[in-house]
């Protein structure tokens, strides 16, 4: 890893599932960290370990706050934006709040970014390959998104618009940009409350209920442990020639919702039935499920020498036990 003296970052989403451990980490480190979160899908629990460190500080407020965002980025030499409308149980119910988060939230880092001369990472998702079956996954693929009518797309679209942004600020102001596209990412504090597939199964297994298949259960996802992705972004934070590109950061072990509700089974020694439901009863009629989602990784690979440490096993293992705990 690079050796940077300490730098403050700011962190928008800090109080999430994925900033919160940004947090863990950066100050462990020996970073000043500033969070703005509005505490929406954020939690204070996450954070409240760190509430008597004196290099953080957390200010509870929209990112679209300009006074509070201002006056944080002011302060900053990095900015990290997580803040986003969070997994597509919310996204399909929530079109109007995923949109204008997601745009208007990234619109406004920029500019306070651009005010500060602030390096800006922004997370993007896995979600912009929509529909694409050019698997693996490559940063440089075309994209097919479903048709608009269908309200989960609107997520994917959002945060291509924060993509082209985010590169238009580079191009043309020279703001030190870099874009990342989380896949599936999975880990303690992350809560089943929003669809995320991993906590939901475990904690039905654990508590003997039936374990929700959704669908025919052969579509695949690729799980890596918030602790890689965290190396993934903090390399990306602090490498010189990672601005003015988008990298993927995700696992590298398929596995489809069937076997995945076998393997959960397993490691939580689970008695739970396998039940399958149909999409149109987990989500809305209409509902389109992507059937494979794989990551091309080789970009950041190349950059960092990144690649995910913990197996699949290990990452049911974690999650299960911050259950038990
Ligand atoms: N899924 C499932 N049962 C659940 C929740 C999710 O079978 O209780 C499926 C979901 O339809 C998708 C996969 O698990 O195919 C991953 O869903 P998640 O919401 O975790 O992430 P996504 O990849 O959809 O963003």
């Amino acid at each position: 890893m690079f050796d940077l003296s300490p730098s403050t970052i700011l962190i928008t989403g800090g109080a999430g599932f994925i900033g919160s451990h940004l947090c863990d980490t950066l100050l462990e480190q020996g970073h000043y960290v500033l969070v703005i979160d509005n505490l929406s899908t954020g939690r204070i629990e996450n954070i409240q370990h760190l509430k008597n460190n004196p290099r953080f500080h957390f200010a509870q407020a929209d990112v679209t706050n300009e006074i509070v965002l201002d006056r944080l980025a002011s302060k900053s030499d990095i900015i990290i934006h997580l803040a986003a409308a969070v997994g597509v149980k919310l996204i399909v119910k929530q079109p109007v709040r995923t949109i204008e988060t997601n745009v208007m939230g990234t619109e406004a880092v920029l500019k306070v970014g651009r005010r500060y001369g602030c390096r800006t990472l922004i997370a993007s998702t896995s979600e912009v390959y929509g529909k694409g079956n050019g698997i693996p996954f490559s940063e440089d693929d075309d994209i097919l998104l479903g048709a608009t009518s269908k309200s989960r797309w609107a997520y994917a679209a959002s945060k291509m618009v924060d993509e082209f942004l985010g590169l238009a600020y580079m191009q043309e102001y020279s703001l030190p940009v870099v874009l990342f596209r989380l896949f599936n990412t999975v880990g303690p504090r992350q809560t089943g409350h929003y669809g995320m597939v991993i906590p939901r199964f475990i904690n039905q297994a654990l508590s003997g209920e039936p374990i929700t298949v959704y669908g025919d259960g052969k579509q695949s996802r690729c799980f890596s442990d918030v602790s890689d992705v965290i190396r993934a972004i903090v390399g990306l934070a602090q490498h010189p020639e990672a601005p003015g590109h988008v990298y993927n950061i995700g696992g590298n072990e398929e596995i489809s919702m069937r076997d995945l509700a076998e393997k959960v089974k397993r490691v939580t020694d689970s008695n739970s039935e396998i039940r399958y439901i149909p999409y149109s009863e987990a989500y809305s009629s209409g509902f389109e499920d992507m059937r494979r989602r794989v990551p091309d990784t080789s970009r950041i690979h190349a950059l960092l020498g990144w690649r995910p440490q913990l197996s699949l096993e290990q990452i049911l293992v974690r999650v299960r036990d911050d259950f038990l705990a």
